[in-house]
């Protein structure tokens, strides 16, 4: 009898394809080893093995396969149960979560762009040679794609050979010709060589006698230097000199001081270096900590609710240590990992090497090398800290997930498929494992705390900051009546300019947060009303006043901001609304001395954009920093005493059934960074509408008031958490073909689920780079099978795909769309 496999390919495909294979590849062959298999006319795919069987496809004739690519499976069973899982739940094909969780090197098709990697200097002599022929191929043309390297070498199964390579670091993948990942610098500082002997240091202090300042500088960095051998950085030597960075950098310029920089994550440890002891948890820690471990005692995912800067990361690092006890892994989710680089130096104080940061920013090489570390359970890599595609590591032993700031929507994938969450798909992924889960956040989403209120979830808090410092003192700005009274400067109320200066007097720093980047939104025309529009979607544009243009925000199409009006010729354009760069410009009107820094996603998109602008604060070469809501993400900055937001409202009216949520979690959030230490931390929030019930809420830290109200309103228009809802996008150039085919598959739909459906609708911005785009909700009440619910779906949509002029109109699935 012959054998057969079946194999997952990285494409859409709704199911498994099926090769032949000789009787020693059936033997050899186990489920999540890669095979190289031909597909179509002529492309080739690395497939991922399902099962090995031995019934032929009824349909078509089963080909061979190339080339098996792995002696030992890569990927787990666990991995492809999980990963099935994904695919029902979120309504996509295995082969599509495949693509999404495997680094790029391990998907070598027939399409991949491979390039010399020109860092390094093989040994010539050292290539086998076919790998020879490739490199001297490379050195000729710069791009190849693998099957131009097929023609080149004469044969079909060339996977291997650039597999090699690809260990050897001769060559790389396309995608890494772009931006690579670069690690923050931090500024340290020294005294120059010219004055380690006491006498030339004496000497020095006599030539500054006048200077006070520098003089207690260079004395402070003379204390530091005898009592530690660490590198001290220039923010520790500014507080211990009670300086300014200003007087720092003039005696840098002398050449009195020496500034040098160091990189503080990815940091190397060795084997011997010791790692800092953890720190004891005070009573309320160690509380929280008991009532987590009891839940986990059950299985029960937990979560715990402490408010800002409660200390929440330390009782993590006390569950991930318990967890390595056992001899099992770790996986530490977080939101964003280009913010986070001060919590992996933080654990990797504790953990050392155990550390393993997985980051799409870095190299394939890298991305494969952490793959292999987890899979072969090294001690390298017991602790797995990233975004969330971490999620899909081939953990062996899985002991326990934390998910940081569990709230956020970024754990929502939008696009492409599969979009899923990756904080719902890490509570099966525990479970499958049978490992803990812990979902941490100051402020918790509707779903998660309904899960507590409804039993599922354990529940753990800790409702005071670490260290008896005062949550900070919130105040509401009434701009309305600012401005009746005449009483605002741009758009600063008095309050707000007030306070800015108090604490810039005092010699702290100050965050204001503005959720919109640019110079103002929209540019109108006060004779005709007209306002430029982007030819590619349906929006206005963006004026952004330092490059003089005008820009669309979704497809990055912009123009020299016009002289007249196109529509009417009048030299009478005017802006509406404001951005950033506005605050960030009339900042520097108002107070002319402070150093003003923005951080959007315009001064961030560069090489160290983050990193450059993160430090800098932190090292208070700044005193203002504005931003967007990048400002939010459990930054932590010990010198702010101000936040300051500029108004709340746009937030609030946001066209969304989360807003009110939403506003209530932004808001909390960035107030949460002022204040960090001793000190109250102070936070204005303007508006023009301050009685609204989430600023009330926010002043007053009524978290469970919040919640119980937006429930309330959830549960009358049937929205999440207490019905689930799944939306469908469709998406074609057509205006009225795309009318027509929504139009089309909605009616199947109200024949299943009747009121159940809402639109289809446009979203507010319909088109987007030339593509139309259509909405439909599905609202699924708790107890409907969701399975059921979603064959119907699938059943509507074979017969709308039998429709030939409705073929080319894509339909998206989005469940628990967010
Ligand atoms: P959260 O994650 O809840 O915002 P953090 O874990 O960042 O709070 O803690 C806030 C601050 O308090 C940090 O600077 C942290 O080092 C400090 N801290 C927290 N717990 C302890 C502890 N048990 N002992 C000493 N310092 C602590
Ligand atoms: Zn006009
Ligand atoms: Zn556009």
């Amino acid at each position: 009898m012959p054998y057969f496999i079946n194999v997952i390919l990285p494409i859409p495909l709704e199911k498994l394809f099926t090769y032949s294979v000789s009787d020693a590849e059936a033997k050899f062959l186990e489920p999540g080893m890669r095979v190289a298999v031909p597909f179509g006319k002529s492309k080739i795919y690395s497939a991922l093995v399902h099962e090995v069987h031995q019934t032929p496809p009824t349909v078509y004739e089963a080909k061979e396969i190339h080339q098996i690519l792995d002696e030992t499976p890569l990927v787990t069973k666990t991995q492809i149960k999980h990963w099935t899982w994904i695919a029902n739940y979120y309504m996509c094909s295995i082969g599509e979560v495949f693509r999404t969780a495997v680094p790029s090197a391990f998907l070598l098709e027939s399409e991949t762009l491979i390039l010399r990697n020109t860092k390094f200097e093989p040994e010539e002599s050292e290539l086998l040679d076919d790998e020879f022929l490739v490199y001297e191929a490379l050195q000729h043309q710069s791009i190849l794609r693998v099957h131009e390297i097929s023609a080149i070498l004469d044969k079909k199964t060339i996977l291997p050979v650039l597999n090699r390579l690809l260990d050897k670091n001769i060559i790389v993948l396309k995608e890494e010709v772009y931006e690579q990942y670069k690690p923050k610098m931090v500024r340290y500082v020294r005294l120059g060589n010219q004055y380690l002997s006491e006498e030339k240091l004496e000497a020095l202090l006599k030539s500054l006698t006048r200077a006070k300042k520098q003089t207690q500088v260079v004395l402070s960095l003379f204390q530091l230097q005898a009592i530690s051998k660490k590198p001290i950085k220039v923010s520790e030597l500014e507080e211990a000199s009670k300086s300014s960075s200003a007087i720092i950098k003039t005696l840098i310029d002398k050449n009195i001081l020496e500034e040098y920089f160091i990189q503080t994550d990815r940091v190397v440890y060795s084997k011997d270096d010791e790692n800092s002891d953890l720190k004891d948890l005070n009573e309320y820690q160690q509380e929280a900590l008991a009532v987590i471990k009891e839940n986990f005692t059950q299985k029960k995912p937990t979560l715990l609710h402490g408010v800002t800067s409660s200390g929440k990361t330390e009782v993590y690092v006390k569950l991930i240590e318990n967890c390595l006890k056992t001899g099992k892994q770790a996986l530490y989710l977080l939101p964003e990992i280009a913010l986070t680089t001060q919590l992996i130096s933080r654990l990797q104080e504790y953990f050392g090497e155990k550390v393993a940061v997985y980051h799409s920013k870095y190299s394939v090489q890298e991305r494969v090398e952490v793959w292999n570390n987890v899979l072969a359970n090294k001690s390298k890599a017991q602790i797995v800290i990233g975004a969330r595609s971490a999620l899909f590591m081939p953990f062996k032993l899985l002991g326990l997930i934390i998910v940081d700031e569990e709230h956020e929507s970024s754990f929502k994938q939008y696009d492409p498929a599969p979009r899923y969450h990756a904080r719902d798909a890490a509570i099966v992924l525990a479970n499958f494992h049978d490992g803990n889960i812990l979902l941490g956040s100051a402020t918790p989403s509707l779903e998660t705390f309904y899960n507590v209120q409804v039993g599922k979830y354990g529940y753990a808090s800790i409702l005071r900051r670490f260290g008896d410092v005062l949550m900070p003192d919130i105040e509401l700005v009434d701009i309305k009546e600012q401005s009746r009274k005449k009483r605002m400067k741009g758009h600063f109320s008095e309050r707000l300019f007030n306070e800015i200066n108090e604490t810039l007097e005092n010699g702290e720093q100050v965050i204001l947060f503005q959720n919109r980047r640019g110079f103002a939104p929209i540019v109108e025309c006060t004779t005709c009303g007209n306002s430029p529009q982007c030819p590619n979607c349906d929006v206005s544009l963006t004026y952004h006043q330092y490059k003089k243009q005008l820009r669309c925000h979704y497809c990055g199409y912009h123009i020299a901001l016009p002289l007249a009006c196109d529509a009417c010729g009048s030299p009478t354009l005017d802006t509406k609304g404001f951005g950033t760069e506005q605050i960030e410009q009339e900042l520097q009107k108002l107070y002319p001395e402070a150093k003003v820094g923005r951080m959007d996603l315009d001064t961030t998109r560069g090489k160290y954009g983050y990193e450059k602008i993160i430090t800098a604060f932190e090292q208070q070469e700044l005193d203002i920093l504005v931003g967007t809501q990048m400002l939010t993400k459990g930054l932590d900055f010990r010198n702010v005493s101000l936040v300051g937001i500029m108004n709340a409202d746009t937030l609030l009216n946001f066209p969304d059934f989360r807003a009110h949520e939403r506003s209530f979690q932004l808001l909390t959030q960035v107030a949460g960074r002022a204040g960090r230490t001793k000190k109250r931390g102070k936070v204005l929030i303007q508006s023009y509408n301050p009685y609204h019930q989430i600023l009330k809420q926010v002043s007053t830290g009524d978290f469970e008031g919040m919640y119980k109200e937006q429930l309330y309103e959830r549960q009358q228009h049937k929205y999440p958490p207490v019905n689930r809802i799944l939306k469908i996008t469709f998406k074609h150039k057509d205006y009225n073909k795309i009318n027509e085919a929504a139009e089309w598959f909605t009616k199947g739909l109200r024949n299943s689920f009747g009121v159940h459906v809402l639109g289809p609708e446009f979203p507010p911005v319909a088109r987007i780079r030339n593509q139309y785009l259509k909405h439909v909700l599905i609202k699924i009440p708790n107890g409907q099978s969701l399975a059921k619910t979603k064959n119907s779906i699938k059943r509507i949509e074979k017969s709308f795909n039998a429709i030939s002029q409705y073929a080319s109109v894509r339909v998206i699935y989005n469940v628990d769309y967010i």
